[in-house]
């Protein structure tokens, strides 16, 4: 039982994953047949996570040597890669080509390290896809990440650099464009957002007269939020047109989702151990803080349930503001203001929903170290990654001479 496990920990749900997972392999199937998952690893990689992907077949979609070398461990082989984002290593990059993986492209950079690779291979083709940049909040108005500022990743189609990418890359003889990389980030997620963003496939298609085996619309998709969008309210829309320019005969449709697929499936769960009252505060001490839930300090709200320990049968009176507060000594450790709710006392549990993306992966090793992470199967609970503990901590790391290791 649940109750008996030491907090804090995450909490996986497996059937609920496996119900996303397979609503977006339904929605693609029934919508666009020809096409690939690649899981993005920075959401959360979370090895039990790339297993259970893996298994279900999506391929890994890294952006970093690093999330790279993680999959090689985990299996992926260099032909199962996805790889994307500004901070490739050549090595890795060359590898991924050479294996034919999908690699897109971010910068000229990177057509130089293309251009050396495929002069010492000169009777090899090599397909690239390029990652394009373009003005996402003009066909979406107040919807983007970085508004009337630009995003920051691949060639910029209203500068040109984009067009200049696709003439280096068409001067080179053993190298095809084969792909088109949109990944954008929004705000709203919005399903209009991912029918811009087909619109903008379909714009450069006519516009350079490509002929591609793929088109990868990146992630940035909603799942599992109440009100929002789900798996099935975009494909329809997104392949209605790129069926315009495209036909799943000859191009694949590639989707990177990240947090879509685990929000809603993972739950963290924390105890209160403590409370105080201070200058008409109450304040709540919990054994979760803020960095597992919310690192980048951006969240101004949070899905949570409670559960009352049970031992405590007194009555709860009602009272106006209990603090919500983490275990770290930093006072902007606060998660929630509970107002004009029954006092919570020491053994009650909070427990916060929908923080599967951007949680564990980005947690810092601060105070305490990484919480425990459970797979829950109806009544069974599996522990997949135990609490880490100080010897996880100082590995790879070197004494001085004088203190005793
Ligand atoms: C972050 C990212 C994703 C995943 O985004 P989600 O919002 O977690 O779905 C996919 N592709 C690329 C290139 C990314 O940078």
């Amino acid at each position: 039982m649940t109750t008996q496990l030491q907090t804090p920990y995450f909490v996986i749900d497996e059937p609920i994953l496996q119900r996303y997972y397979h609503m977006l392999t339904d929605s693609l199937a029934q919508n666009w047949p020809n096409y690939l998952i690649g899981y993005s690893f920075k959401t959360n990689s979370l090895p039990w996570l790339v297993s259970f992907v893996k298994r279900n077949g999506a391929y890994a979609e890294v952006v970093s040597e690093d999330e790279y070398l993680l999959a090689r461990h985990l299996g992926y082989t260099d032909c199962e890669i996805i790889y994307n984002g500004p901070y490739k290593s050549q090595k890795s990059f060359c590898n991924v080509l050479l294996a034919e993986g999908c690699v897109n492209l971010d910068s000229r950079q990177e057509i130089k390290w293309l251009t050396e690779l495929v002069n010492s291979f000169p009777d090899k083709t090599f397909k690239v896809g390029v990652r394009a940049n373009f003005d996402l909040e003009k066909m979406c108005p107040g919807e983007t990440t970085m508004g009337e500022t630009s995003g920051r990743f691949g060639f910029c189609y209203e500068t040109g650099r984009f067009a200049e990418a696709v003439e280096n890359l068409r001067s080179l003889p053993n190298v095809q464009i084969a792909g088109l990389h949109l990944h954008s980030s929004s705000k709203t997620r919005s399903v209009d957002i991912f029918r811009a963003i087909a619109r903008m496939a379909c714009r450069l298609q006519e516009e350079f007269d490509f002929t591609l085996d793929y088109v990868d619309l990146g992630g940035g998709y909603c799942g599992g939020m109440e009100g929002r969008p789900e798996y099935p309210d975009y494909f329809p829309v997104i392949a209605k047109e790129l069926r315009k320019c495209f036909s799943p005969e000859q191009t694949r449709l590639i989707v990177e989702p990240g947090i879509s697929l685990i929000s809603k499936c993972t739950t963290f769960v924390t105890s209160v151990f403590d409370t105080r009252d201070i200058k008409g505060s109450r304040y709540l001490m919990t054994d979760g803080s803020r960095f597992n839930i919310d690192p980048t300090m951006i969240k101004a709200s949070h899905l949570f349930h409670l559960e009352y320990n049970a031992d405590y049968t007194k009555n709860r009176p009602l009272m106006e503001r209990q603090i919500v507060s983490g275990f770290t000594c930093m006072e902007v450790d606060r998660l929630f203001t509970h107002t004009d709710q029954p006092e919570l006392v020491p053994g009650d549990r909070i427990i916060y929903e929908n923080v599967g993306g951007y949680t564990m992966s980005l947690n810092p090793l601060f105070i305490q170290y990484f919480p425990a992470v459970y797979v829950r199967n109806g009544a069974q609970m599996t522990l997949v990654r135990r609490k880490w503990t100080p010897e996880d901590y100082v590995q790879g790391s070197m004494m001085d001479d004088n203190l005793p290791l």
